[in-house]
Order: structure tokens, then C-alpha cells, then sequence
């Protein structure tokens, strides 16, 4: 028999006109050729644009952003002029208001088609937008250092899925001191003949720059992650530049000599000042040193925080657990309006943070354990009787384990506050749960990361049916 070949529909560099329909889930415009997707990075839904493919897959194509023929009414002019090439703003060609707009239908869609909620948009609030049209929100900054062709120092960032680096002296997302001081170290690395970190031959110093704020105390670390020990006989002028500038309250030298895309090393020296800098999120205070994780968008961070204590609607005495807790941002939080809270993290130094920030608090209600909340939880549940009246999850983007569900049927707290990430694994642990006896109820959707597609997501499930110990027919 002869195979029966399907004519090919489209081919590399092929170029067309196409309408842009929709968004896909990384923000790329999605138009169509003879029935066949076809995903376009830099398009807004709405465009009328000339394409060129670039890759032809079985059922779907991607293609090239030649021209906007026709601009969309999402549009706006990106206010920095790397944003196309930088991997940071994703986003940046379509207005703030349309963003949000995306973003709320993203997390509307994903409850719906993968979550089984028929009425998402009946119970989700309004999004919370970002300060300042969704700039100059972060409070921490990783600048590469490396050389252009002709051997002159560039800082900047990554271009999109590379180890390029785009030089820059200003990020839109960043605080505008952060652009002060990389200003300096490049006039002090020149000045002072430092050579950058040679990716490939593994030979300079200076790798990246990393920069934190509190924004709420004002203070700024500055790490400078090397290919070695240290600047040798520059380190006085170094410290010496960096205190011109306003709010420095800790240099630190973090060496990492591994050929790794990890930035960070394991060791750290403080060059001057402080082993941390500190803030606030509402009345907590937090100690934030050059390895520990924290949120990078303040203000949203405290919003959407709130928003968890509401929907964990705490009278004062219950317990709640707190898993996937981190620096135990949430559970200190949450521990004022506790009887006791439990934080669980699988990162040891997250947990000696957390329970560095609930002394600095004056917190004792809160206890945090090292390990896999699938493995603490039914073990603290199960052998030692501790009850959960509320659970919280955070997870990273996979979401869930689903044995950690299970437990959570089992013992079937009040409520269940899911903090996420990723709207489609919320979706998932979202059908488990309400099949298991919970009820949707509310969600809130947090543009903490605008310019970019990331989106959080705060939902509020409430106990209907389960029953303490009683696995449900999943
Ligand atoms: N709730 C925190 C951190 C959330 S990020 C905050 O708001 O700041 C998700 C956290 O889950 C990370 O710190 C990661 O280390 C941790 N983690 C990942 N898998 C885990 C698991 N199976 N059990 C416990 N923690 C886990």
C-alpha cells in the first residue's frame, strides 16, 4: 500500500499575513494558517501582522514577528528599549490594563478547563494590580558581568533563553538606586583593571552582581559573586565607592569557582557592614541574608499575604499549618491571629531563617520542620495526633504531591488556603480537592511579577463533605 502523505501546510521561512487570535499560555500571539496554529512571540491578540516561520511541528507552527501591519488595541510602545531581547519582559509590548486582563482570564481558564469550576469568574475577585503601572516593583537584582568582542566590560542581563549578555545601565523593573550602583562597580572595574568571569574558559573574577533592598527600611546588600576569594588590594576602594551611595548597609564576597549556571557559591565574607539587611511585610520584620529566599515584589507580597490570613479566617485559636513555608513568611504572618501555626520547607537554611524571623518577632506559637510536607504532615497527623483547622500550601510550580492531597482529605481540615504559582497545577490539586469534599469559594489572582506571564494566585476551598479519616473515591 502506498502511505498516503499529507501535504506539507507550511514551511520554514515561509512568509504570510495572519490575524492574531488569542494569547498562548507564555503570552505569545496565537493567529492561524489553514487550521494550523501558528504562535507568535512579540504579537498582540488583535494584530494584523507579516510572519515568517520558524519551526513546523505536526498540528502547529512557530513563526517570527516581521512587521505589525495592523496594531492591536492591547498595544503599547515598550518603555525600554531592550525589551524585546531581554528575557525579563515578556510582556512589555501590551498595555498594563490588558495584562491584567490576561492574566485574570488565564487563571478563569485553567480553573474551568482543568479544574472543573463552571462559574470561575462568579467567585474570583477583582486582580490585584501592581503599584506604579507594574514598574520598579523588584527588590532584587542579578547582573551578569561579562566582555563584548572588543574586551570592554558589560553588565546587564541575559538575553531570552541564552547565557548573552545584554549590556544595560537601567532596568525598568528595579529600583532606581540598583542602576546608581552598577553604574559605579563598572566605572570602579575598569578603573581598576577587574576582569569579568569568561564563561567558557572559566578564567576572571567577577561573575554577577547581585543586588537586595528591604524596601521598607531602605537597606541594600551588594554581593559580588567571584571566580576567587576576593578584589585582592582593591577592596578598600571598593567599599569606599559603594558607601557613596544611599541606604548600602552590607557588602558581601560570595566565591563560586564551579563551572555551574548556578550563581551563587556556598561561601560568603562580609566585605563591610552587615551579614544582612532587614524588612518589613506588614509588622513582621525579616533578616535577609545573601542566600535566603524571599518574595521579590514587596507591596504585592504583603496584599496577597492579607489576602491568605482573609481567606484562613482565623479566630485566634486554631491550628494551622503552613506548608512549603520557605523563610516562613506566611506562617509568621499568620501566627498572630493563631492559636499555633506549623511551617514545613525542604530547605534546611529556609527553616534556620524562619525560625531566626520568629524569634526577631518575638513569635512563639510558630514550630517549623525540615522535609517534604507529604512526609510531615500525615506523620505529625497520624503519630502524634497534631490537627490541622486550616492548611495552607505554597508549592513551587508543580504544584502538589498528590499523596499530600490525599492527606489533606484525611484529615479534612476547615479550610484549605492554596497559594500558587502555576494556574494549571492549581487546577489540578483544585479538582482533587473539591472531589474529595471541598468547595471552591474564592480566588484572588496577584500580578506580582507584571511585564512578565508569571501570575499568583490565592484560592480559598472550604470543607463540605470530607471526613476526618476518611479517604474519599477519588
Ligand atoms: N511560602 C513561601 C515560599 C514559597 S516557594 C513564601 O511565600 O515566601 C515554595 C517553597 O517550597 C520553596 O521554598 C521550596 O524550597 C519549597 N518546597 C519544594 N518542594 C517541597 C516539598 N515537597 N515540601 C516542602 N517544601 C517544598
Amino acid at each position: 500500500m502506498i502511505p498516503v502523505t499529507k501535504e506539507k501546510i507550511l514551511e520554514k521561512n515561509q512568509e504570510f499575513e495572519i490575524e492574531i487570535e488569542d494569547y498562548g499560555n507564555d503570552g505569545e500571539g496565537i493567529g492561524h494558517y489553514e487550521g494550523m496554529a501558528v504562535f507568535v512571540k512579540d504579537a498582540a491578540k488583535g494584530d494584523r501582522a507579516l510572519v515568517r516561520i520558524t519551526k513546523v511541528k505536526k498540528s502547529y507552527a512557530y513563526a517570527h514577528l516581521v512587521k505589525v501591519l495592523e496594531p492591536s488595541e492591547d498595544r503599547s510602545e515598550p518603555l525600554c528599549p531592550h525589551a524585546k531581547v531581554c528575557g525579563g519582559c515578556s510582556l512589555m509590548h501590551i498595555s498594563y490594563d490588558r495584562q491584567l486582563a490576561w492574566k485574570q482570564e488565564k487563571v478563569a481558564q485553567a480553573l474551568k478547563r482543568i479544574g472543573g469550576i463552571e462559574d470561575p469568574v462568579g467567585i474570583m475577585e477583582p486582580i490585584v494590580a501592581c503599584d506604579g503601572g507594574g514598574l520598579h516593583y523588584r527588590n532584587k537584582a542579578q547582573f551578569p558581568v561579562g566582555c563584548d568582542k572588543d574586551g570592554n566590560i558589560i553588565i546587564g542581563f541575559y538575553a531570552g533563553h541564552s547565557h548573552r549578555i545584554v549590556d544595560t545601565d537601567s532596568c525598568l523593573l528595579q529600583p532606581e538606586r540598583f542602576d546608581e550602583i552598577i553604574g559605579a562597580c563598572r566605572a570602579f572595574f575598569v578603573e581598576h583593571r577587574i576582569k569579568p568571569y569568561d564563561e567558557e574558559k572559566g578564567s576572571g573574577l567577577v561573575r554577577h552582581i547581585v543586588i537586595r533592598e528591604g524596601r521598607s527600611t531602605g537597606q541594600i546588600m551588594v554581593t559580588f559573586v567571584l571566580n576567587g576569594d576576593g578584589f585582592g588590594g582593591h577592596e578598600q576602594a571598593l567599599v569606599h565607592e559603594m558607601r557613596k551611595i544611599s541606604g548600602i548597609r552590607s557588602i558581601i564576597i560570595n566565591t563560586n569557582k564551579e563551572k555551574t549556571n548556578r550563581i551563587l557559591g556556598f561561601t560568603n565574607r562580609v566585605l563591610w557592614g552587615s551579614d544582612v539587611i532587614e524588612d518589613t511585610i506588614g509588622d513582621i520584620r525579616f533578616a535577609i541574608g545573601p542566600m535566603s529566599f524571599y518574595q521579590v515584589n514587596p507591596s504585592q507580597t504583603k496584599r496577597m499575604y492579607e489576602k491568605a490570613l482573609e481567606y484562613a479566617g482565623l479566630s485566634g485559636g486554631e491550628t494551622v499549618w503552613d506548608l512549603y513555608c520557605g523563610i516562613g513568611t506566611i506562617s509568621l504572618f499568620l501566627a498572630k491571629q493563631a492559636g499555633k501555626v506549623f511551617g514545613v520547607e525542604i530547605i534546611e537554611e529556609a527553616i534556620e531563617d524562619a525560625r531566626r524571623n520568629a524569634k526577631l518577632n518575638g513569635i512563639t506559637n510558630a514550630e517549623f520542620y525540615v522535609g517534604r510536607s507529604e512526609d510531615i504532615l500525615p506523620e505529625k497527623h497520624k503519630k502524634e495526633g497534631v490537627i490541622a483547622d486550616v492548611i495552607v500550601v505554597d508549592p513551587p510550580r508543580k504544584g502538589c504531591d498528590a499523596s499530600l492531597l490525599e492527606t489533606i482529605l484525611s484529615i479534612a481540615s476547615k479550610r484549605v488556603v492554596y497559594v500558587s504559582c502555576d494556574p494549571a497545577t492549581l487546577a489540578r490539586d483544585v479538582a482533587i480537592l473539591t472531589k474529595g469534599g471541598y468547595v471552591l469559594q474564592k480566588a484572588c489572582v496577584f500580578d506580582n511579577f507584571s511585564q512578565s506571564t508569571h501570575v499568583e494566585t490565592v484560592a480559598q476551598l472550604v470543607n463540605i463533605a470530607a471526613k476526618p479519616g476518611i479517604m474519599p473515591d477519588l
